[in-house]
């Protein structure tokens, strides 16, 4: 038997709980591993509450996010023993996931654990953290050095946000921080954020083009905020677009992009291909300090996993949360 947190959906209605689950249960896969750490994303949170259609089979373990180790292994890259990390690919979804002590899954998911990284910390960055990642290095590709000016965050103080103004600032960008909490103006400026604007400025409509401000910008809003954001971008300015917390339309103009060469991005962390992911990970170990991973990080137990879902859904968690699978 392994414990798990297990959502269901039926004539009684849909609920998630800590629940014991036997390992005949596990599903099909060449690779068995022993959770050590998962984590609560933005999508863990929509899934266990039921407030987005996330999960796609019932019953279903949620967790889109695993570090541990192997515990039986028919896959050629991997052996007992070795130390593996996953994100995404509908894990959490549609496949049973890592908020359990036990997950069974394809070995083509799995990246091996970057040596310099614990579980723990590697859950600390999570798919949040990776996303954050994938979106410096677009912003990197097409162009943006730290010279060509402020690069905007929306969602500061959220997972990807946190992380994304820790990455930019050690990559010597200037990070304008955007965010609904300005109690936590002081936790932004020590990740390194040189400003912070009310994201309240950004939620409304706004003229298709505003003064040029922005080099770059990550988004994880959508909907208005991603729409001002696009408007405010300089000339050949670079948005990444990776989130949906203020909703999923974007009610923009073609103003930015015909006028002013923007570009807009899009950031998919959940079927992004192999060696992407192993460079995401590379550059996060190079990249992201570890005092400032600890500043954003929190860890809870199993046990606390499903009122810390609610918490986050109402805005309230800071960072990242860390899941440890055995308490
Ligand atoms: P978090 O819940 O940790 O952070 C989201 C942040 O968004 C909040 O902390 C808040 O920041 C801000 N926010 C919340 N509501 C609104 C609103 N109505 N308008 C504007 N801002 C708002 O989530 P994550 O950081 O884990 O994920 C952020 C987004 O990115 C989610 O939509 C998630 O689905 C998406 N995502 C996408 C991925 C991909 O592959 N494309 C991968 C990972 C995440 P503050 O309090 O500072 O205002």
């Amino acid at each position: 038997m392994f414990k798990a947190i297990l959502i269901e959906k039926d004539e009684a209605g849909y609920r998630a709980g800590l629940r014991e689950i036997d390992e005949a249960q596990l599903p099909e896969g060449d690779v068995t591993v022993d959770v050590a750490y998962s984590t609560l994303n933005y999508k863990d949170g929509l899934a266990i509450t039921g407030k987005g259609p996330v999960v796609r089979k019932f019953p279903m373990v949620p967790g889109i996010d695993i570090a541990g180790t192997v515990r039986e292994s028919r896959h050629q890259d991997y052996k007992v023993g070795d130390r593996v990390v996953l994100n995404g690919w509908g894990v959490g979804e549609t496949y049973w996931g890592g908020l359990a002590q036990v997950a069974r899954l394809k070995g083509d998911w799995l990246v091996p654990l970057p040596g310099a990284l614990t579980p723990r910390q590697a859950m600390a960055i999570g798919t949040a953290g990776y996303t954050a990642m994938l979106c410096v290095i677009a912003l990197e590709r097409h162009g943006v050095t730290p010279d060509k000016g402020e690069v905007v965050v929306t969602g500061a103080a959220g997972g990807v946000g946190s992380t994304a103004i820790a990455l930019l600032s050690r990559l010597g960008y200037t990070v304008v921080a955007v965010s609904g909490r300005p109690e936590e103006a002081d936790y932004l400026r020590g990740l390194g954020a040189a400003e912070i604007l009310d994201r309240a400025t950004f939620s409304e409509p706004g003229k298709p083009l505003a003064r040029e401000r922005w080099a770059g910008a990550v988004d994880v809003a959508g909907s208005y905020t991603l729409a001002n954001v696009c408007a405010a971008m300089k000339y050949r300015g670079v948005v990444t677009a990776c989130g949906l917390a203020q909703g999923m339309d974007l009610p923009a103009s073609v103003a930015p992009f015909i006028l002013r060469g923007v570009s807009l991005i899009g950031i998919d962390s959940v079927m992004c291909p192999r060696p992407e992911r192993i460079e995401a990970w590379n550059r996060l170990v190079r990249d992201l300090e570890p005092a400032k991973l600890d500043a954003i990080t929190d860890e809870i137990g199993l046990t606390d996993v499903v009122a810390t879902a609610e918490r986050l859904m109402a805005g309230r968690v800071r960072g990242r949360v860390v899941v440890d699978a055995n308490r």
